[in-house]
């Protein structure tokens, strides 16, 4: 949970410093007279409220899986991801439409030199954000995180353009602060719509990307013991991996063998992965993918066969094994040193002749 406390301190600082920025573009853009600086003022705002979801959803996603959220609480970082995207969006649009009707009208604002200053300070403070929150979201690899670092880099890049459009505006080409506000909605839109994307692929349970799959893969099936594997399903939530895969093993292994197997393919999985929070492998002994036929009732048939050998020797088996492919089932039986010859063949033919039984081989310790 370390990860987690640097997750939010560092967004708590981010927020702190978009809400002196608010503040300082709102009251620079309306004495110094610049739209594009309201603009971006604006555009801080939504940062600020950003800020405050990452950080109650940071908070949120953190809790452990309970009854209620048996794959823990991360999706809520994807929902606070998508409403904020949502709002860029939105905001962006707006001030698409207001810095594009102010063109079309003419209407420039004729902006004072201190409001330079502002675009200035603007670009140094989010490009600071920037490095800071980026350095923390790599080292605990924090894809909500990483997302909010990136979004305070087209921040420093959105307020270059509003220091670009009040430089040319003060110095003759009067549009340039418009200019600069239409491009700071613009790149708002591009950011919300980007945000938007990444959490409805993760809403609508995409698997992981391709290269990441195919190193699952690869562990998966060089695990010794492992002879193929015929499916692998991921999903994400809040940037962890949930998985599922089925493994063949060869048929007539143990249940203790076959479950260490997949007990091995899951460590080695889990050490090369670290995003990997849960891997369930079950245990095939052939590939039951492609409409294979329900296979029979082992249960009904092993009692069956008890009884058919019994009837038909006298005693019970000292071990029966069942072997059930698609293809036959076929009944492994080891009968006590005293039988004779005849009786084991009066037995075997008892035993073939239960139902679904195709092979018997029965083991005689003498
Ligand atoms: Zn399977
Ligand atoms: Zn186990
Ligand atoms: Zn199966």
């Amino acid at each position: 949970m370390d990860e987690d406390r640097a997750a939010r301190r560092i967004t708590l600082a981010g927020g702190f410093v978009n809400l002196l920025l608010t503040s300082l573009q709102a009251v620079g853009g309306v004495i110094f007279g610049s739209v594009a600086l309201l603009a971006d003022a604006l555009h801080s705002l939504t940062d600020l409220v950003s800020d405050a979801v990452v950080y109650m959803a940071v908070r949120l996603g953190a809790a452990e899986a309970d009854e209620n959220h048996p794959y823990g609480h991360r999706r809520f970082e994807t929902l606070a991801s998508l409403a904020v995207g949502l709002l860029i969006v939105v905001i962006g649009v707006v001030l698409v439409f207001e810095a594009a009707e102010r063109l079309q009208s003419q209407t420039w604002a004729s902006p004072e030199q201190p409001a330079l200053v502002v675009a200035g300070i603007t670009i140094i403070a989010k490009e600071g954000l920037y490095r800071s929150t980026m350095r923390v979201a790599n080292k605990h690899n924090h894809a909500l995180l990483r997302a909010n670092a990136v979004h305070h880099r087209t921040d420093a890049l959105s307020s270059i353009a509003v220091f670009a459009g009040l430089f040319a505006s003060m110095y003759g080409f009067s549009s340039g602060d418009l200019i600069a506000a239409l491009v700071v909605g613009l790149l708002l839109v591009r950011a919300g719509l980007r945000i938007v994307w990444e959490a409805g692929l993760e809403l609508s349970e995409a698997g992981v990307d391709e290269r990441t799959h195919t190193a699952m893969q690869e562990l998966i099936r060089s695990t010794g013991g492992v002879e193929d594997l015929h499916l692998l399903k991921t999903k994400t939530v809040g940037g962890r991996i949930f998985a599922e895969a089925h493994v063949q093993v060869r048929p007539t292994l143990s249940v203790t063998q076959g479950h260490e197997i997949a007990h091995r393919a899951v460590d080695r999985v889990m050490e090369a992965i670290p995003l990997l929070q849960d891997l369930t492998v079950h245990v095939d002994p052939e590939d039951d993918q492609e409409d294979a036929p329900p296979l029979p009732n082992s249960h009904v048939i092993e009692r069956a066969v008890l009884d058919a050998w019994e009837k038909a020797t006298g005693e019970a088996p000292v071990n029966l094994t069942l072997h059930l492919l698609v293809e036959a089932t076929t009944v492994v039986l080891v009968c006590s040193p005293q039988l004779g010859e005849d009786v084991i063949e009066q037995g075997k033919g008892a035993v073939l002749g239960v139902d679904h039984v195709d092979h018997v081989q029965v083991l005689s310790p003498r």
